[in-house]
């Protein structure tokens, strides 16, 4: 029970096989108070599968890249618990082949696509933010993990030129805001995910070529969130953690053993 007495809000976690969700889950196993929060309802029906298991859990359908419903939502959280001491920033949208906005190369790509993109991955992170900063300055302490990804602040993929973007800004934001907010007892990180199988085909065969040879899971991701929101990470802060099976730091991908 790391985190009895806390209260965490974690953005993105409507799918039951998503990030989001996984950290959700770890954070309240360790005795946290729970608000979650997506754009669909599917979050409801998260907020149901924590409810049955005995954890507190609030549950908020908005579209996060909202300011002012962002600010109704927090708002509303701290009515209930009194305090936000940790925020997870992990609604975004990935890669998706069937997602025009996602996967697009940067020639064909219009404004509004390229806006959208960085809406979802980027802004989405400053709203939640900006919204639950007061609260932690005023308390004097504060956790915050950023859900950002390997593809832009290590690597990148033909077609992702604005998911890249936003994911480079999600790290970029980050150094800033730790330098920033150490004053007022608050840690910020990212979390920069591989491969992680959350129920898409990619991210499996993705990951057969990773050293593990196998996509990671999103409880392997969020046991990092669990770590860097428990005091045990206490000086660690302004960070890049990446959780990729060791990929990105591989210099020949899936041929070493052909080499010499
Ligand atoms: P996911 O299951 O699709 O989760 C994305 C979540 O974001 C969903 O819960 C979705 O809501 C929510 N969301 C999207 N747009 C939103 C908006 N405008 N307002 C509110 N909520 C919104 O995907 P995931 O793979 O777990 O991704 C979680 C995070 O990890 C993302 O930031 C992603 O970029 C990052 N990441 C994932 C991987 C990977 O391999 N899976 C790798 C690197 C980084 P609904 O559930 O209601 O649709």
């Amino acid at each position: 029970m790391r985190l009895r007495n806390r209260v965490a809000l974690v953005t993105g976690a409507g799918q039951s096989r998503g990030i989001g969700f996984a950290s959700a889950m770890k954070l309240a196993q360790e005795g946290a108070s729970l608000a979650i929060a997506s754009i669909s309802e599917s979050i409801h029906e998260r907020e149901g599968e924590m409810t049955k298991l005995g954890y507190r859990s609030i549950a908020f359908k908005l579209d996060l890249t909202n300011f002012k419903d962002v600010h109704r939502m927090v708002d509303a959280i701290i009515r209930e618990y009194e305090k936000i001491d940790i925020l997870v920033n992990a609604a975004g949208i990935g890669p998706r082949k069937n997602q025009a906005t996602a996967f697009k190369s940067f020639l064909e790509m219009t404004e509004q696509e390229w806006d959208r993109q960085i809406a979802i991955n980027l802004k989405t992170n400053f709203n939640c933010t900006k919204a639950v900063l007061p609260c932690m300055v005023e308390r004097r302490y504060g956790r915050i993990v950023n859900i950002s990804s390997v593809t832009g602040p290590r690597v990148s993929q033909k077609d992702l030129s604005a998911y890249s973007a936003a994911k480079g800004g999600v790290s970029g934001l980050t150094k800033t805001l730790a330098l920033e907010l150490a004053e007022y007892g608050i840690n910020v990180n990212s979390i920069c995910p591989g491969f992680i199988d959350t129920g898409r085909e990619a991210d499996r065969i993705g990951g057969l070529s990773t050293p593990l040879k196998r996509a990671g899971k999103p409880e392997e991701v969020a046991d990092v969130v669990l770590f860097l929101a428990s005091d045990e990470a206490s000086y660690i802060s302004g960070e890049d953690i990446v959780v990729d099976g060791a990929n990105s730091i591989q210099e020949a991908k899936g041929t070493a053993d052909k080499l010499y």
